[in-house]
Order: structure tokens, then C-alpha cells, then sequence
């Protein structure tokens, strides 16, 4: 075999390897045992009939050809109007790609930011696949560390000094964040803007859980005075629909750029299959009360375990306004995020992410999908607690 090349081989270089635990607990599944994963961030429902018969019927009816490369108009359409209507900022048509999911978004958009060699500034704690993303285009990933005792919020401070010290082409943030469920005040992202202005830097802005909010209000900042000509938003069907399987997403931006990531899509995916996009678009306009009931588990799950974590104190839950997850901080264990997910898995069957797959400033924390029924999840919330009670105890 001749030599692969190094963009390939180092693409997952760097950080603790996040699909371990993930990975173990499927084996463990498939050999019969009764796991409870809260690891991957994918709904305990599956996509909505309604959706699926809107999909069978464009399939059905002959949109299986290639489709429209940017997207349909219809569908570029239904999503500006959702931005526009969301943000408060004037899109069209003209301002929107849609894209494979979220995944590829991320992709297109610091294809658009970044030449090789440049360097691309991330938050940390952050999405598994940043990294690799970044290295995938070429780019050399940096990460910008954040406080737990911040809530992880990202100090524009530091990002001014990253910036200038690396001079960075772009920044990704995550608001509402996974893993930390964070929700970016309005100050946070003001600083991040006039940061990303002084060092004239893309901001890419991953809003893909814009419809997990629990507390507080989202702010594309987009939205912020001067930001739509430097900023890309990443947004997805995945998490708003409960579509993850249907590979559904848009990158929204200036129209020069939407006019080059055209290009890219031409020469990489070459557009989504016609027939999700017409069920992308079906479920786009039944509006938000569709995307209220998706999310209305995970608000459900997050008050249970709101209440099941004030009767203990070897957990502590980050506190977050959003995105379906728990961000545990299990420190007092004395345990590692990492060596605490596997004793769990091992001794007590309930598989959870370690923080350090999500980064360094995540050490010493879990994260919990909410991701089961109701009663199973307060149920595994509660041995968790009681398994890092005997640990608190033991530390
Ligand atoms: N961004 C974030 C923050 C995510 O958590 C995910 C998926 N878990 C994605 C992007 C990508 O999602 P998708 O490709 O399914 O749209």
C-alpha cells in the first residue's frame, strides 16, 4: 500500500480517545448485558411519521434524481425565513448551502475560512470532532481553554491573545454548548465579536441545539452589530427533528461565501438526496411546535435531575440553560472524568462520556445524555450519584 497521506493519519492526533467508553458499552450491549447508555447525543425517539411520509412521498413521487446542489429553492427558502424570523437578521436565499448535517457544515465553513497551515481557534470543552474537522481542512486546530468555575464560558480576553498570537483565521464557538449545556450571554458574545473584529477573524458559530433551551434566551451572534459579514452559522435537522440519520444541515453566511461553498459542495458531496430535503422541509414548516415536543423530553429530564442532584453533594451539575445533556462534575471523587466513566460502566453498567473527550479543561467531569425514558434516566441518575458517593467517601 503506498503511504497515506498525514492529513489522514494525524486527522484524530491529540486528546483522549472519546469513543473508548462509548464503544465498550455497545460490546457490551450486543453480548446481552442490560447497559444504559447516556453517551451519544441522539434522541430516544425516532424521526417523526409525519416526516418520514413527507420523505416516502418525494421519494415516491420522483424527487431521487440529483438534486439542487445549494439546496432547493424551497428548503433555502424555509430556512432563511427560520434564521431571519429567529435572529432578527435579513436572509435569503442567497445567504444559506445546505449541507450532509451539521458535520459537514462545519467542514464547508472552515473550508471558506481557513488555507492550509492557518490556524482556526476552538473553545474548550468542546465537540468531540472539532479537532479533526480543523485538521481536516488542513488547518492547525488551537484550543482556547475556559474555567469551570466559569460555567466554561469563554473569556474574549484570551481569545484576543490567541488570536494575536497565533494570527488565527477564524473561531469556532458552540452556543448552547455541548458538552457544558452553556448558553452565551449576551456580554460573552459582544466580547467574542469586537475580539473576532480587532483580529479579523471568521466567526463560526455551531447553533445546532438552537432548539434546547432551558433557561435564558439564545443569541445568534450573527445577530450583533457588524457580525453578519464575519459570521457562518452551522445549523442542523439533527437535534431540532430528531433527524440525525437523515444527514440534514446548512452553513448560513455573506453570499460571497455561500457562492464559494457551492463550488465545494460540487466537488465533495454534491448536494443531499432530494427527498430529505423535501422532508427537511415539510418539517421546517410545522414550525416551532414541532421543535417544542422534540425538546420537551429533555426539559422534562433535566428538572428530574435537577431535583435528584439537590439530595447529594458528591455531584455537581454545571450549571447550563441548554442542549441535552448533564455536565456532572465528579471531582470529588478524586477520579479522573475518564477512570470514573469506566468503573460506572464496569461496576455499574450506565455508560457515560468522560469530560476529557470533550478536552482539558473538561477533566475531573462526565457528561450525560438525556437520552432514555424518563424512569430509567432518574433511575441511572441515581446510582450514578450513589456510585460517586462510595468514591467521595473512600477519596
Ligand atoms: N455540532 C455539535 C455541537 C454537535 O453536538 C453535533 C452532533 N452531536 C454536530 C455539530 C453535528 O451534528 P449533525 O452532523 O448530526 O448535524
Amino acid at each position: 500500500m503506498p503511504r497515506l497521506s498525514n492529513r489522514i493519519s494525524t486527522l484524530n492526533d491529540g486528546g483522549s480517545d472519546g469513543w473508548e467508553v462509548f464503544l465498550k458499552a455497545r460490546r457490551m450491549a450486543e453480548a446481552g448485558e442490560p447497559v444504559i447508555e447516556l453517551t451519544i447525543g441522539e434522541h430516544d425517539i425516532r424521526t417523526d411519521p409525519e416526516i418520514l411520509r413527507a420523505m416516502a412521498e418525494a421519494a415516491a413521487g420522483g424527487h431521487t434524481g440529483y438534486s439542487a446542489i445549494p439546496g432547493t429553492d424551497a428548503l433555502r427558502d424555509a430556512v432563511a425565513a427560520r434564521i431571519a424570523a429567529r435572529s432578527g437578521v435579513a436572509t435569503s436565499r442567497a445567504n444559506v448551502l445546505i449541507t450532509p448535517g451539521g458535520q459537514a457544515a462545519l467542514f464547508a465553513a472552515h473550508m471558506a475560512a481557513c488555507d492550509p497551515g492557518d490556524t482556526a481557534l476552538f473553545i474548550d470543552p468542546h465537540y468531540a470532532t472539532y479537532p479533526g474537522t480543523l485538521r481536516a481542512v488542513g488547518a492547525r486546530p488551537r484550543a482556547i481553554a475556559t474555567d469551570p468555575a466559569r460555567a466554561f464560558l469563554p473569556d474574549p480576553q484570551r481569545i484576543a491573545e490567541a488570536a494575536q498570537e497565533t494570527g488565527a483565521a477564524s473561531l469556532l464557538i458552540n452556543t448552547p454548548n455541548n458538552p457544558s449545556g452553556a448558553i452565551y450571554p449576551r456580554a460573552t458574545l459582544e466580547g467574542i465579536a469586537q475580539a473576532a473584529e480587532a483580529a479579523d477573524l471568521w466567526l463560526i458559530s455551531d447553533e445546532v441545539y438552537d432548539t434546547q433551551i432551558w433557561e435564558g434566551a439564545h443569541l445568534s451572534p450573527r445577530a450583533l452589530p457588524g457580525m453578519a459579514a464575519r459570521t457562518l452559522v452551522i445549523g442542523s435537522m439533527s437535534k431540532s427533528h430528531a433527524m440525525t440519520g437523515s444527514r440534514i444541515g446548512w452553513v448560513a453566511g455573506p453570499e460571497e461565501a455561500i457562492a464559494r461553498l457551492y463550488d465545494l459542495s460540487v466537488n465533495t458531496t454534491y448536494g443531499v438526496p432530494g427527498y430529505i430535503q423535501d422532508a427537511a422541509l415539510f418539517a421546517l414548516r410545522q414550525g416551532t411546535p414541532l421543535e417544542t415536543r422534540i425538546a420537551e423530553p429533555f426539559r422534562r429530564r433535566r428538572a428530574l435531575a435537577q431535583q435528584i442532584l439537590a439530595q447529594q453533594n458528591s455531584v455537581g451539575l454545571v450549571p447550563s440553560g441548554g442542549a441535552m445533556y448533564l455536565f456532572l462534575d465528579i471531582r470529588a471523587t478524586g477520579l479522573s472524568g475518564e477512570s470514573f466513566a469506566h468503573a460506572l460502566l464496569d461496576e455499574r453498567r450506565i455508560a457515560v462520556m468522560p469530560g476529557e473527550s470533550f478536552g482539558a479543561s473538561a477533566a475531573g467531569f462526565v457528561r450525560v445524555a438525556m437520552t432514555v425514558p424518563d424512569a430509567d434516566f432518574a433511575a441511572a441518575l441515581e446510582t450514578l450519584c450513589a456510585f460517586a458517593e462510595t468514591r467521595a467517601v473512600a477519596a
